[in-house]
């Protein structure tokens, strides 16, 4: 794994870590496919105020299967996450959304069980 990380690390990091202004990025992985999927959230428009920070209401579609997957995601005032909600899928980092994508060179046949 770690060499994969060396490969992309340097060219990317700088890119995906930029201050944002306006938004930043969460990053969703469906259950059933394992399809990963990309969000922005701008602060502006996405995020609802909240008492403590913030409130962020989705309905995720993955381009793969195409489930739907709701979620109800919590931040503080530091748009840290401090709780999610979700359905169908789940939460992953950077590192894991990056991770797959580069070490699946081959599309070989899955056993669906
Ligand atoms: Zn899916």
């Amino acid at each position: 794994m770690s060499f994969l990380k060396r490969l992309f690390g340097s060219e990317d990091s700088n890119q995906n870590r930029k201050a944002d202004p306006e938004g930043f990025f969460v990053y969703v992985q469906c259950d059933r496919c394992e399809a990963k999927v990309r969000l922005r959230i701008n602060k502006q428009y996405d995020l609802s105020p909240t008492d403590d920070g913030y409130e962020w209401h989705k309905t995720i579609v993955d381009s793969r299967c195409f489930q739907r997957i709701p979620t109800v995601a919590h931040f503080d005032r530091g748009l840290n996450m401090t709780h999610a909600d979700i359905q169908g899928g789940r939460y992953i980092s950077l590192e894991e959304y990056e991770a797959k994508e580069v070490s699946q060179p081959t599309d070989s046949e899955e056993e669906d069980g």
